[in-house]
């Protein structure tokens, strides 16, 4: 029998290789958080860090829309929220929660965030997520809850409590505001972005229906490890990326 190959994680001879595959990747998640509906005017963005500037990162620029948004789009910015890369502005917000969630975190490359509604609404709750469906078991044991909210978050010292309540999970729900993802790969934060949002409405649904089922912490625990790896959130990515290549290759330019 043939070897069946199993995609995996690329790796890259130069460090412009990976920054333009970060780009692209970054890219083709603001083309999916629009055509999931993530979208609220000028809210949201998604962040890779730059592979030689490592306190640098790729963001949106402010006020152009997720399905708009091409690689030649993006902007650098700074340590200092200077957009050192690209003529337009970028979001104060994303400059303060995005700066210091990647502060804090050197093992991530991206972090993902929007004002997408299941996630706002399951977030005026200030509760975490339930192991109801396999799939939230990613998010057992994982996910945080920033439990505060004091207004558009524009200053750093804000974003540092926020980094602080991630801590070293792979999400917070911001209450009264939304969700926030990280991964080690632009692919993984967007993925993670995405199923929180479904299971978001998902236990939205099972609770306005009835009283779900919980998964018992054993076999939470166990599915955690097998839905909920680095690997795992990247590898789900990948027919995402095919579909909106496939359907909008203009986002490559
Ligand atoms: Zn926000």
């Amino acid at each position: 029998m043939e070897d069946l190959k199993v995609p995996l994680p690329p790796t890259f001879e130069s460090l412009e290789d990976e920054r333009l595959h970060r780009k692209q990747r970054l890219a083709a998640a603001f083309r999916l958080f629009s055509k999931f509906g993530f979208d609220e005017g000028v809210a949201g963005h998604i962040t890779a860090r730059d592979p030689e500037l490592t306190d640098h990162f790729w963001v949106n620029p402010l006020a152009m829309h997720f399905g708009h948004i091409k690689v030649s789009d993006l902007l650098l910015v700074d340590g200092k929220g200077e957009v050192v890369e690209g003529n337009r502005h970028v979001n104060a917000a994303a400059f303060a929660i995005h700066s210091q969630v990647h502060a804090a975190r050197p093992d991530i490359v991206s972090a993902a965030h929007a004002h997408s509604p299941y996630g706002k609404c399951w977030s005026s709750l200030g509760r975490l997520l339930d192991p109801i469906t396999q799939d939230v078991c990613a998010f057992y044991g994982d996910h945080a809850l920033f439990d505060d909210y004091t207004g558009v978050v524009l200053d750093l010292e804000e974003g540092k409590r926020i980094a602080h309540a991630l801590g070293d999970c792979k999400a917070v729900i911001l209450r009264n505001h939304g969700l926030l993802t990280v991964g080690e790969t632009v692919d993984e934060a967007a993925f993670w972005f995405i199923t929180m949002e479904r299971s978001c409405q998902v236990q939205l649904m099972a609770e306005a229906a009835g009283t779900p089922v919980l998964i018992d912490k054993d076999n939470a625990e166990l599915t955690a490890g097998q839905v909920g790896i680095h690997l795992a959130g990247w590898f789900s990515f990948q027919p995402l990326w095919d579909r909106i290549t496939r359907e909008q290759p203009d986002l490559l330019d």
